[in-house]
Formats: C-alpha cells, structure tokens, sequence
C-alpha cells in the first residue's frame, strides 16, 4: 500500500504524485493527521472554512 502524503499548500492527499493535482505544489508531508472528503467544496461549510474549493480527500492538519 502506498504512503499517503499531504500536499504542504493545499492539504490535498494523494498516493502517488509528484506534484499536487489541485495546486500544482511539489512540498509534501507524510505527517499529517485526521483527513476531510469534501464532495462538494461549494456546499460544504467546512471546505469554507478551512479553505478548500477542490473536492477530494484533504488532511485536517499538517505536523510538519
Ligand atoms: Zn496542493
């Protein structure tokens, strides 16, 4: 199984990517905790308050 990594900009959380498919970043970290589905960002209060407008899967918070 592959290490799921979180994108340092936009929290996106992807396997295997070299860069983020919302962002377009490079910066990745594996320390990330708790995790967010947003199916729909424009409906979703959370997504607004945490600033996503990309649907998928997120992380709630970055360790590192
Ligand atoms: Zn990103």
């Amino acid at each position: 199984m592959a290490t799921e990594k979180a994108c340092r900009q936009c929290r996106r959380i992807v396997e295997e990517a070299t860069t983020c498919p919302d962002c377009g970043g490079a910066q990745f970290t594996t320390f990330w905790r708790g995790f967010i589905t947003i199916a729909d960002p424009e409906k979703s209060e959370i997504a607004k308050k945490m600033g996503i407008t990309q649907k998928g899967k997120h992380a709630l918070r970055l360790s590192q």
